[in-house]
């Protein structure tokens, strides 16, 4: 049986290269596993554009956009890291050039959304704007989803925020849109798969019983549950305290860290202040 080629261009804007590296550090499978094996038998990721580990450079590699656009519409999988900042008609971000002007990250999500498979907005700066578009958020930076919505763009948009991603959260969603197609993504109602963001926090959490028993940790480095330190796990959904993260190693409250919330919309301003408690009711 032929192999099914799965086209990837991943575009970045405005963020820290920080879920790049998160997913280059995946263990189980290994980045490697993941760009040149089939994760999924008969699939394969092919990865054609990610400014951070490619070799080519300049309009050699912009052309590359182009003809994926065209060559490939309706077939490759576009992901997007770092928001997108579209103030001054996206012109704090550019990706490059193109036909001597400048090619903006605003145009080129756009362009190359409208035409995918699919659009994977990895880490909560690319899902819903994340600290580029925390206040005053003087270059206008926003999410994919809110963009494609301005611009009338109808592909789908799966949500992978996290500050950064967790590497599996990638490669899990990635896997099931190669082996059992967009249906069985199924998403919660901020638009990100059920399967690793179906769960609360404080559902799972190990300082739980401290929390129903009332034994609150008063500073960094106490035993307890981290409410009265500003943990945002009452309201936060993904599947960390089960996962872990660094391959299982530990996690935020594991390492003695409040959650701060960083997988939801209203990450950074609505979690802060990070070390003081807000409340649900704070966050409408
Ligand atoms: S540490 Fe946070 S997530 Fe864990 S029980 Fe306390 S409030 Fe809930
Ligand atoms: S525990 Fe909270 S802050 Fe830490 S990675 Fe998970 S969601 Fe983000």
């Amino acid at each position: 049986m032929a192999t099914k080629e799965y086209p990837v261009v991943w575009l970045q804007g405005a963020g820290c290269t920080g879920c790049s590296i998160s997913v280059l550090n995946a263990v189980s499978p290994r980045i490697q596993n993941l760009l040149l094996d089939e994760v999924v038998p008969g699939h394969h990721l092919n990865m054609l554009f990610n400014a951070t580990i490619m070799a080519g450079e300049g309009e050699a590699v912009i052309e590359v956009l182009k003809d994926t656009e065209t060559e490939r519409k309706g077939g490759y999988i576009l992901v997007v890291e770092g928001a997108i900042p579209t103030a001054a008609d996206g012109l704090y971000g550019s990706i490059g050039e193109r036909g001597g002007r400048h090619l903006t990250i605003e145009q080129s999500v756009a362009e190359l959304g409208a035409n995918a498979l699919v659009a994977i907005a990895i880490g909560t700066c690319a899902a819903y704007g994340g600290i580029p578009a925390g206040k005053p958020n003087p270059t206008q930076c926003k999410g994919v989803k809110e963009l494609f919505d301005e611009k009338g763009i109808d592909t789908l948009v799966v949500n992978l925020p996290g500050c950064p991603v967790h590497p599996d959260w990638f490669t899990g969603t990635v896997s099931v849109i190669m082996f059992s197609g967009l249906d069985a993504v199924k998403l919660d109602n901020v638009g990100r798969p059920e399967l690793f963001y179906g769960r609360l926090i404080h559902e799972n959490c190990p300082r739980r019983a401290d929390f129903d028993k009332g034994r609150f940790a008063e500073k960094l480095g106490d035993q307890g549950c981290l409410y009265k330190l500003g943990c945002k796990g009452h309201y936060t959904n993904a599947d960390c305290p089960i996962r872990q993260w660094n391959n299982g190693v530990s996690w935020c409250i594991k390492a003695g860290s409040p959650c701060l919330g960083c997988v939801e919309p209203e990450f950074p301003d609505g979690m802060s202040p990070i070390y003081e408690i807000v409340t649900f009711e704070d966050l409408k």
